[in-house]
């Protein structure tokens, strides 16, 4: 049993993957040839807003987006503790501050009640707070209504982290249009992935969408050879905009399967402390986490029948060696801890069979029942 099964899909997809990136070898723009400007029209087209520029990576994308907002050295940024080191990365990487904020107990996104006390820490150690960067974990969309009035209120602007959600909405509107700017990734096991590193941006503004595609290459102006600021080469590949064609075809199909995948398990697994969506949001599941006090325990049986589990995150990054100095928001931050020690992910993919499926959901039970008896081992 394969945790995500990449290769179910491309059996689906190889002779179309084949044929496109054979197009590709023929034409030889391998650099922001046809496919890029497809991709990010489509994408655009499928999120429901003005404008997706593509890039690198997820990293690069949620990078380009503080770019624009002229992030540096004196400045705060908050983010949840509980999320993939990127969403701090980039902030430090530009000198300045991560602050980072506790998460919501039933969705491990970000508590927007924690953000006021977050600003007033930043301000209390001389930082000027600048803007916040929710990110949508798991595969659904943070509390936006709550973080946009909390950061209207503080003057903050929102970047979204949508590495996670890409195609999950939130009271009928698409991931993409929740924030001003929102970055996503096609790492290989996000709910739309390329075969290597990639990612985009996504933004209504005309002007936010210009000085993006110039900080793409090189921080280029309207002449080649006169750049106008520093950039990146953060640009994507040819290649992968190819695949990603083929991927975004497959797409709202296989947002279906997993949603059907989640509701299974969500059946199969009732009375067990099963994810909770948001009241208005529907998920895309990049992972399905359950939650267990004794979860080593947990992960181990589970191990023993043959099925693989993954723990996103077992260390929140305030507790990590290269985020540990930067401030948090004061009195702790103990629900990201609790989560930390206690979160299982399951296999979730849309291609998981039922009897597969069947498999998980009586191994999680007959464990979990077990534990509940504590009988230490089967
Ligand atoms: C995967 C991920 C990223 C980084 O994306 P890459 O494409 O791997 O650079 C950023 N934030 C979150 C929450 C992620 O899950």
């Amino acid at each position: 049993m394969q945790f995500i099964d990449l290769k179910a899909q491309q059996a689906r997809i190889r002779g179309r993957v084949d044929a496109a990136i054979a197009r590709v070898l023929d034409h030889g723009g391998y650099i922001m040839g046809p496919e890029v400007k497809e991709l990010e029209t489509r994408l655009a087209a499928y999120a429901g807003v003005g404008h997706a520029v593509s890039c690198a990576s997820g990293t690069d994308a949620l990078l380009m987006a503080l770019m624009v907002k002229g992030i540096g050295p004196g400045d705060a940024v908050l983010v949840p503790t509980f999320t993939f080191a990127a969403t701090a990365e980039v902030v430090a990487l530009l000198g300045a501050t991560p602050v980072f904020v506790d998460i919501l107990a039933d969705t491990y996104n970000m508590d927007p009640g924690g953000l006021a006390a977050a600003v007033a820490e930043a301000r209390r150690l001389g930082l000027a707070p600048r803007g916040v960067i929710p990110v949508d974990l798991f595969g659904q969309p943070a509390d936006y209504a709550a973080i946009h009035a909390a950061a209207a209120r503080e003057g903050l602007f929102v970047i979204a982290d949508a590495a996670q959600s890409f195609g999950a909405t939130l009271d009928g509107r698409r991931v993409g249009t929740l924030a001003e700017i929102t970055a996503t990734s096609f790492f290989p096991a996000k709910p739309l992935g390329c075969y290597g590193d990639g990612g985009a941006v996504f933004t209504d503004s005309d002007e936010i969408a210009e000085t993006l595609r110039s900080i793409r290459v090189h921080g280029k102006g309207g002449h080649k050879y006169d750049n106008v600021r520093v950039g990146l080469n953060a640009r994507l590949d040819t290649l992968q905009a190819a695949v990603l064609l083929e991927k975004l075809a497959i797409f709202p199909d296989e947002v279906e399967r997993r949603d059907a995948v989640a509701r299974r398990y969500a059946e199969g697994l009732a009375g067990l402390a099963t994810p909770v969506v948001m009241a208005g949001a529907t998920s895309v599941w990049a992972q399905y986490t359950i939650r267990f006090d004794d979860r080593d325990a947990m992960a181990a049986g589970l191990k023993d029948a043959g099925i693989p589990t993954a723990v996103y995150y077992p260390l929140p990054l305030h507790r990590q060696t290269a985020f540990a100095s930067h401030p948090t928001a004061p009195g702790g931050l103990p629900r990201a801890e609790a989560a930390a020690g206690q979160v299982l992910s399951l296999p979730m993919h849309p291609y998981l069979e039922t009897a597969e499926q069947d498999t998980v959901i009586a191994a999680t039970r007959r464990v979990a029942d077990r534990l509940a008896k504590g009988t230490p081992s089967a």
